[in-house]
């Protein structure tokens, strides 16, 4: 977890040098402790008025994924909030897009130069590394504040037309369509009106028996861990068609907040508070006729593996398709098919079957709640309980599982097995289009690059910490509430300057900066510990001042502050 020191400290004496990996250690804990971004991307801006450059620290990707533990608590709490907020609304949230405010526009100008960037050092051979974690880092901040679709100039280049095959829409009762986004109410016989609304949980199927209470298998060998690795990888995709077929079904614009947690056996599954309500016999109809076809090559055929693998050439000249070079078999020369080709070929088969079909489990629970009842508070709790954690890191279990100290080690030690059996059986499995794994099965990999070997794809999905799970992990429609999460960080934000009696400036001009990512190279980089302090002395100012004010203003209700470290009070 501990980044290696950077680049500027080699000038250092050694005996100074020596020190930094413990003063970085301090560093981090402290920053921790005062919950500051511990993994902060390292900016500069210029001020084209007034000639100066300042060094910025944006907080580490925070929108879908625990990326650092204080980031990971403060996101927690916004979702908290973004949830609360839509559940129940009761009047039609605000559709128009908000017009991109100078925020935004700082943030997409930045993007492309950065990307511009590490086209450049992608084009000089240099690793782009830095670049690209930068870019993933702009991309959430972009994501936060609200932007839909997509920005141009992705690091990976898209496919230009989709052979995908069309997916049945499975047979089930519409209504006729209302435009609202709004559930249907209640109201009784005194006037009360009544706003009930659904809190679902959706789960894959069993792979095989598992001890009650443990989360593993009686049998580990009668457990199919290929199909609950193929079904981890493919989540998403399954969770994207129950939507789809709830709209239809449910003849209203239904509006959702869902979370994608690990279940005891670490597969995914899904909470979903749903805005409005459908009788429960539906969602479960709905639930069981969903299914999702995984159109991708088959891999029944390990075509190289062990020391016979495929071996990379340049081409001459790059194709259209971007690839520098092809991969080919050593014995015979022959060229591997590029994913393109492949995909073709599956297209022209009539008798070509997915190379998966992922459908929901049995288990459906649906419960129907009432707007501002314990019992919808306590689901909100519940959808973002583990949002800090990622799916792997939920290996031992809870602290209120009831179990006494030697049989929970046992118990501990038999999950992590679970997990390893898990993680091998996802080691070959295709990822992605662009996953390595593909040479294994003789295809080469979209997008193929020098230096792919199989069953060492760096991909999300195949690291432990995700177990085959590499999708958001929270799941919000485009209409819950008014607000993006970027807006509930600017509530907070607005309410904490007015606290300190600071004026709220938005600067006007998108012009007047510059913003310029700073590398792992940059000589001229601050040293990670001190812009850790740096980031704890401006928070622990910003909370001396509150907690002044807080003193002063008794009796003004507070709001829930555990969320403001995003601010930028930075004095
Ligand atoms: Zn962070
Ligand atoms: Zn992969």
């Amino acid at each position: 977890m501990t980044p290696p020191p950077n680049g500027a400290d080699h000038g250092l004496p050694r005996v100074v040098r020596d020190t930094l990996p413990l003063a970085l250690d301090v560093a981090v804990q402290v920053a921790a402790l005062n919950g500051v971004c511990i993994r902060p991307i390292e900016v500069r801006r210029f001020d084209t008025c007034t000639g100066r450059t300042e060094p910025f620290d944006l907080p580490c990707a925070t929108t879908n994924e625990a990326k650092c533990p204080p980031c990971a608590q403060r996101n927690k709490q916004l979702r908290k909030a973004q949830c609360r907020e839509g559940w129940h609304l009761d009047v039609e949230p605000v559709t128009e897009p908000h017009p991109a405010t100078d925020d935004q526009k700082w943030l997409i100008e930045f993007r492309a130069d950065v990307q511009a960037r590490r086209d450049a050092a992608e084009r000089d051979g240099q690793d782009t590394t830095d670049w690209d974690e930068a870019i993933a880092g702009i991309d959430a901040e972009i994501n936060a504040a609200g932007m839909r679709g997509n920005l141009t100039g992705r690091t990976t280049a898209r496919r230009s037309r989709s052979t995908r095959r069309r997916q049945d829409t499975p047979d089930l009762p519409r209504r006729a369509r209302c435009n609202t986004t709004l559930g249907r109410t209640f109201t009784a016989p005194d006037g009360t009106v009544f706003r009930p609304s659904l809190f679902v949980t959706l789960t894959l199927p069993s792979y095989g028996k598992i001890r009650p209470g443990q989360g593993v298998p009686v049998d580990p060998a009668a457990y199919d861990y290929a199909r609950a690795a193929r079904d981890a990888l493919h989540f998403s995709k399954l969770v994207d068609r129950f939507v789809q077929n709830l709209r239809r079904v449910a003849g209203y614009d239904v509006q959702y907040f869902a979370t994608v947690e690990p279940q005891k056996r670490f597969a995914p599954h899904l909470h979903m508070a749903i805005r409005g309500t459908l009788p429960r016999t539906e969602i479960k109809a709905i639930a069981a006729a969903t299914y999702h076809q995984v159109w991708w090559p088959p891999v029944d055929d390990v075509k190289f593996e062990g020391e016979h693998l495929p071996v990379w050439t340049e081409r001459a000249e790059p194709y259209p398709d971007g690839q520098a070079g092809d991969y080919l078999d050593p014995v015979t020369g022959e060229l591997l098919p590029t994913w393109d080709q492949a995909l073709d070929h599956l297209d022209a088969d009539d008798q070509a079957e997915p190379l998966h079909v992922i459908r929901f489990g049995a288990q459906v629970d649906v419960q129907g709640l009432l707007a501002g009842s314990t019992d919808a508070h306590r689901r909100i709790g519940y959808l973002t309980k583990y949002l800090t954690k990622s799916l792997g890191d939920t290996l031992d279990l809870d602290q209120d599982d009831n179990e006494a100290a030697p049989t929970r080690a046992v118990i501990n030690q038999a999950r992590r097995d679970h997990a390893t059996r898990l993680i091998e059986a996802l080691r070959y499995e295709p990822c992605s289009p662009t996953c390595a794994n593909w040479l294994r099965y003789g295809i080469q990999p979209k997008g193929a690059k020098a230096g792919m070997v199989p069953g060492r794809c760096r991909g999300k999905a195949h690291k432990p910490e995700h177990l085959g799970y590499a999708g958001r992990r929270v799941l919000v429609s485009r209409k819950w509430s008014n607000k993006a999460l970027r807006d509930h960080k600017a509530d907070r934000r607005a309410w904490v300057l007015d606290m300190l009696g600071l004026p709220d400036n938005v600067e006007t001009d998108p012009h007047r900066y510059i913003w310029r990512p700073v590398t792992a190279k940059d000589p001229t980089r601050t040293p990670l510990p001190v812009r850790l302090l740096r980031g704890v002395a401006n928070r622990q100012r910003t909370r001396a001042r509150l907690d002044e004010l807080r003193a002063r203003a008794e009796g003004r209700p507070l709001p829930d502050l555990s969320a403001t470290s995003a601010l930028g009070v930075a004095a």
